[in-house]
């Protein structure tokens, strides 16, 4: 459909944030609102206000400032009411063409006075300038109303896109009303089409503090309808999955047998618990699809080798999903230990296998050979065909897309599925993401865990840090040294790594083997490393974030995080993690630089707290949920009104109401349309791959 004022150059604009059709503009909700329904006349303004004030420029000039020329724009604005207010902006050149002497302009800032003039002014306002259009019809929709401010692509101006908006909203006709009618009397909630009117032009006697919450009826509808319908999506994902045929794992006594003879120690309550419910699923006829969580060094691999045992004693096989070459090799290490003793074949596939090794071994899988097959993204390439899988493990979910799980569990007829993270997830983000799972959570550390002493030192007192390392090493344990490598750049933290590496072990540790390990290595050269620190030869191991996720060496107790600042929590806990794995007293030391605020807030949170629940949740409050999940490739829904965090509270109504909506629907008929509405509009979008 074609909009009156989006041309070519700014459909471009506009298909750059994803809003390619009208419908995805009426689906692009104002982030702010702003009352101009009682704009303050200049002479009422106080200091330490927010207000949007309607003035003329009165008079604008480049100014230097001070001794460095950082262009402070300077605009003077008069509204007749006898005082003036000055809007200044820093590196503001480019507002000279804009904002020029004789235009009208809405400005909305907080309101401050300079001590040495007594002047009012605002730094840095946002503004919008209204004189252009001033006889236009329109001129009514930014003016004498609350007005939606929007995130405008490119370069549109907020006050184009609400023109944009508005004219889109002119031109189609009103959408049906999905929602079922019983949840929408119940709730009392909005109709789906004013809701959509009024969340971008509120009616002249809403509540502006309602609406900046997010909480105006209009938004409340929005908002709980989106969850809703995902809701709904993963509660009939569910149902449907207990409806499949899976396998029924025979619990028999060698099985137990099996299991008693490979545990190297005596599991933790916790271990106890989850490998029931684990055990439960796979002995019910139908697929399992488990997630179990558990924070890093609780044991979950002990878990999955025991969930095993019972698919391959079943003559099953088993498949192990890992994220990085370092930990499918240490899950490969891991599980050859326990499993040698019982004659279990276990085989490791990464990118780094050689042509042969890969054939050979995608062979000896085919012909079911091997009984666990360990490996990397190798593993869910289309050319691995299992003779038999039964148990699909994942570990570390949050790096798998919902494609890659359905990718490596289509290798089977419908095998059992034991998904494993370290990241604590909290829950209202749990029942997002994983919806679709049942969950176990081992909440007990094996016993004797000593929990890490961590320590903040500034980096001009390293000295001491290397002092105390070298008194650990000469008691018999070992050391991690790691710098931060941010993803695009491996190199320079190799370069950095290599270059305190040689620093390390020539000046500061002469006498003791410091090793190597980082991105860059063959995936052999890492083995190698890797294995003489587990044997206790190298003592002092440094390393880029390679090392990050489950690697295991009990007697490693000290892990010193060079400009730990650069890190985000999540990586912080997870390399904290690699340490107090044994019963001996373990510290972990944060070096940094100067810290800036969220430095600040992330270093005292890490040593205030080894909770990793605590840390997850602060990392998501610092962050947000799309970084804290990373890509799309999470799972992570694509939400347009609602916000994980933000309406936690609306998500659990929405998920009550779904669930007894997909279990006592008010009629079949109304549940077939449901699922046929979301099929059509939600599926994709959700990566609900099916539902229904
Ligand atoms: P996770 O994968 O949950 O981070 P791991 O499975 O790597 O944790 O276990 C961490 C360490 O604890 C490993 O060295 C493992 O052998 C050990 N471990 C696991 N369970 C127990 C237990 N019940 N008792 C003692 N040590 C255990
Ligand atoms: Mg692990």
């Amino acid at each position: 459909m074609y909009v009156k004022g989006v041309g070519p150059a700014r459909a471009a604009m506009l298909e750059a944030k994803g809003l390619l059709t009208v419908e995805d503009l009426l689906y692009y909700p104002p982030f702010r609102y702003e009352d101009r329904r009682n704009v303050k006349p200049v002479s009422a303004l106080a200091p330490g206000e927010m207000a949007t004030v309607i003035a003329e420029v009165r008079s604008a000039r480049l100014a230097g400032f001070q001794r460095r020329n950082l262009g402070m724009f300077q605009a003077t604005f008069a509204d007749g009411s006898g005082a003036r207010l000055i809007g200044k902006w820093f590196h503001g050149g480019y507002l000279q063409s804009v904002i020029t002497p004789g235009l009208k302009i809405a400005l909305y800032g907080k309101i401050e006075i300079d001590s040495y003039t007594g002047d009012l002014v605002t730094l840095h306002p946002e503004f919008e300038i209204l004189s252009e259009e001033d006889e236009d019809a329109e001129a009514a929709l930014h003016l004498g109303r609350i007005v939606p401010i929007y995130e405008a692509p490119g370069k549109l101006t907020t006050r184009l896109m609400r023109t944009i908006v508005y004219r889109a909203l002119e031109r189609v006709s009103p959408v049906e009303d999905h929602l079922p009618a019983g949840i929408r009397q119940h709730l009392k909630l909005r109709d789906f089409w004013p809701a959509i009117v009024e969340t971008h032009f509120p009616p002249a006697d809403a509540d502006v503090r309602l609406l900046n919450a997010f909480r105006s009826p209009a938004q409340f509808r929005l908002i709980f309808e989106e969850f809703f319908w995902l809701e709904c999506g993963l509660a009939l994902k569910r149902s449907r999955a207990r409806l499949e045929q899976g396998i029924s794992f025979d619990l028999n006594d060698r099985v137990r047998e099996k299991i008693r003879a490979m545990l190297p120690f005596k599991p933790t309550g916790a271990q106890k618990r989850v490998l029931k419910e684990i055990a439960e699923d796979m002995a019910a006829p139908r697929p399992m699809n488990r997630l179990l969580q558990g924070d890093v060094g609780s044991g979950k691999t002990l878990v999955a080798a025991e969930a095993a045992i019972i698919a391959i004693e079943n003559d099953y096989q088993v498949a192990v999903l890992a994220p990085t070459e370092i930990l499918a090799g240490q899950h490969h290490f891991y599980f050859k230990n326990l499993f040698t003793k019982l004659g279990y074949i276990v085989a490791l596939l990464t990118g780094s296998s050689t042509q042969r090794e890969k054939t050979q071994i995608k062979k000896l899988v085919a012909a079911g050979m091997v009984h666990v097959l360990i490996g990397t993204h190798a593993v869910i390439e289309a050319d691995v065909e299992f003779y038999r899988l039964g148990l699909a493990v994942i570990d570390e979910q949050h790096r798998f897309g919902v494609v890659q799980r359905l990718r490596l569990v289509q290798k089977g007829v419908h095998p059992d599925v034991l998904v494993m993270t370290a990241t604590p997830i909290p829950r209202t983000l749990a029942l997002t993401i994983y919806g679709d799972l049942d969950t176990s959570v081992i909440d007990e550390l094996p016993p004797g865990r000593k929990p890490v002493v961590t320590k903040h030192v500034s980096e001009d007192r390293i000295e001491q840090v290397y002092s105390f390392v070298k008194k650990q090493v000469e008691a018999g344990r070992q050391a991690y040294v790691v710098y931060p490598v941010i993803e695009e750049s491996e190199t320079r933290a190799t370069k950095a790594a290599q270059k305190m590496h040689k620093h390390l072990s020539e000046t500061v540790f002469p006498g003791i083997a410091v090793g190597l390990l980082h991105g860059r290595l063959s995936s052999e050269e890492k083995e190698a490393v890797m294995d003489l620190f587990k044997r206790g030869e190298v003592k002092i191991l440094v390393t880029t974030t390679v090392i990050e996720v489950g690697v295991d060496v009990p007697n490693a107790t000290v892990m010193v995080i060079e400009h730990a600042e650069r890190f985000g929590l999540a990586q912080l806990h997870q390399l904290r993690g690699r340490v107090g794995r044994g019963s001996t007293q373990s510290y972990c030391i944060l070096v940094t630089g100067k810290l800036n605020e969220s430095g600040r807030e992330r270093i005292r949170t890490m040593v205030d707290s080894t909770d990793g629940f605590h840390i997850a949740e602060m990392d998501l409050k610092l962050r947000g949920p799309g970084e804290f999940f990373g890509t799309k490739q999470s799972g992570l829904p694509v939400l347009r009104f609602g916000n994980i965090l933000r309406d936690q509270e609306v998500l659990e109504v929405a998920q009550r109401e779904a669930a007894s909506f997909v279990e006592h629907p008010p009629s079949a008929e109304e549940l077939k349309r449901a699922v046929q509405y979301i099929r059509d509009h939600w599926q994709r979008r959700y990566g609900l791959v099916q539902v229904g």
